[in-house]
């Protein structure tokens, strides 16, 4: 597996790939590296890719202030084994000044509209910008035929699925079920901030999420599902910053009785960490 670092040295990796008739498949994450993003490069390769480049970049724009960028946990020779051990055959780490000549101040900026001003939006003004912003960059230095994210981060999937067609920029997005720990957590880097007490805590959320399909399905209103979920959660010593039942397709409220199409999304935090988690309810 390669090491690169500048955008030249990328192009012309993909670009021979590509000469040779390779279909190749971009993996964007923020690097500390766990199950789940091994998943993403396993699906890429199930779909076709015959390359795989996984991007490594703790992205600037997409941390708000006071949010964990300077302590974000970065171990690229980790990461480096751990993606030489799953079949990846470029891992792209790029520096700050790589990914924004301009700076990140002064980077051209990608706003998608509408589905960026609730939930995470709501809660982490700008977020998507830079999330956007990025992955275009990405796109654009990288050139796959498709590339994959989690639906860990379902909002996050649905921008980047609504800027690709409305760019038409040409690629395929493929999204990735959640990897889970034995007790149901969804594997996140962010996890590790977590003490053995919040961290024996912390699978109430997906427990919360199940509860809440399960109640939804019974037939009990939308507001009161939610509510619950919430009331438990604080309870348990969680502090939410939304449980909500969306529309999975943009993320609008449902009409009063609509029970297919729809997600559970919940934010919360325990303790200094934030964590959150989704479920596709049909
Ligand atoms: P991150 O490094 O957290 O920015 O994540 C990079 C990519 O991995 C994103 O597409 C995430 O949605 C995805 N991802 C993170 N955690 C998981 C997980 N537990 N299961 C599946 N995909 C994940």
């Amino acid at each position: 597996m390669q090491t690169l670092h500048n955008a030249a040295a990328l192009r012309a990796a993909v670009s021979g790939w590509r000469a040779a008739g390779q279909t190749v498949a971009l993996v964007p994450t923020m690097g500390n590296l766990h199950a789940g993003h091994y998943a993403l490069v396993e699906l890429a390769r199930a779909r076709g890719a015959g390359r795989v480049v996984v991007s490594l970049f703790v992205n600037p724009t997409q941390f708000g202030p006071g949010e964990d960028f300077e302590r974000y946990p970065r171990t690229l020779a980790q990461d480096q084994a751990g993606l030489a051990g799953h079949g990846c055959d470029a891992l792209f780490a790029p520096d700050v000044a790589a990914m924004y000549p301009f700076g990140p101040q002064r980077s051209v900026s990608i706003h998608v509209p509408h589905l960026t001003g609730v939930l995470e939006g709501a809660h982490r003004p700008g977020h998507f910008d830079g999330v956007a912003t990025v992955v275009c960059k990405l796109l654009n230095l990288a050139q796959p035929d498709l590339a994959v994210f989690g639906q860990k981060d379902f909002q996050q999937l649905l921008v980047v699925q609504r800027m690709v067609r409305d760019l038409a920029l040409p690629v395929r997005i493929v999204a990735a079920p959640t990897v889970r720990a034995d007790d149901g957590l969804a594997l996140s880097s962010r996890n590790q901030y977590l003490s053995p007490q919040e961290r024996a805590l912390a699978p109430r959320i997906h427990a919360t999420l199940r509860q809440m399909r399960e109640q939804l399905a019974q037939g009990q209103p939308r507001a009161t599902v939610e509510q619950a979920a919430a009331a438990e959660l604080a309870s348990a010593g969680f502090a939410p910053d939304y449980v909500a039942i969306r529309r999975a397709d943009d993320l609008t409220e449902p009409a009063e009785g609509q029970r297919a199409g729809l997600v559970a999304l919940i934010a919360a935090r325990l303790g200094a960490t934030r964590l959150i988690d989704n479920m596709l309810l049909d």
